[in-house]
């Protein structure tokens, strides 16, 4: 069972997929935390991710799909996984549907959560991470806008795309995030 939440920092895509996760008994995988991890321990990917994060940009496509490419062989990951921040660029997501591809699982389906830019920025800035402050939160809208924005499109296309408001309380999101979820799109039925 694969998943994909996407959505513009903020947009609470950390908090519904770990509780996706936990209920389907699948791994969390936030791309967001795999790098700030790499990058606290110092690794080669840690690196390179080190180099991105501060600044709002996103780490290069291949560094981000190697990382993910090893970690779903990993035996957690069999029964699937709830991705939180990948893909989040086009080259991305046709890079996941090559690596589904070869383990023969297709993507289940693509929640896409919409929340306002203001609300945002007033929950980023409530949530004070060393990224999030006033310019990167930005720059960071920026990435989404231009590079993120356009897999909506390319889900939807695929019949895979389900858009849920995200301006309620988690426990309301959540109900939403269900509600698609026990209604899978036709395509997949
Ligand atoms: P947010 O969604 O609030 O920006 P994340 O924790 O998802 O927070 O991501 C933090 C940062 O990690 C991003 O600004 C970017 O630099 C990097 N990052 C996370 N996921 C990816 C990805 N799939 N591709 C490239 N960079 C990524």
């Amino acid at each position: 069972m694969l998943i994909v939440f996407i959505g513009p920092p903020g947009a609470g895509k950390g908090t519904q997929a770990s509780r996706l996760a936990a209920e389907l008994g699948i791994p969390h995988l936030s791309t967001g935390d795999i790098l700030r991890e790499a990058a606290r321990q110092q690794t080669p990917v840690g690196q390179i991710a080190a180099k991105y994060l501060g600044s709002g940009q996103l780490v290069p496509d291949q560094v981000i799909v190697d990382v993910i490419g090893e970690r779903i062989t990993e035996s957690d990951c069999e029964q699937g996984v709830v991705f939180d921040g990948f893909p989040r660029t086009l080259p991305q997501a046709t890079a996941l549907d090559a690596l589904l591809e070869q383990r023969g699982t297709p993507l289940k389906i693509a929640l896409s959560l919409d929340v306002p830019e203001q609300m945002l920025i007033d929950r980023l800035m409530a949530r004070g991470r060393s990224d999030d402050q006033i310019e990167t939160i930005h720059k960071r809208f920026e990435s989404f806008d231009q590079l993120t924005h356009p897999i909506l499109e390319y889900y939807r296309q695929k019949g895979l795309l389900r858009e849920i408001d995200g301006t309620g309380t988690p426990d309301d999101v959540y109900a939403q995030v269900l509600s698609h979820w026990k209604t899978p799109p036709q395509v997949l039925s």
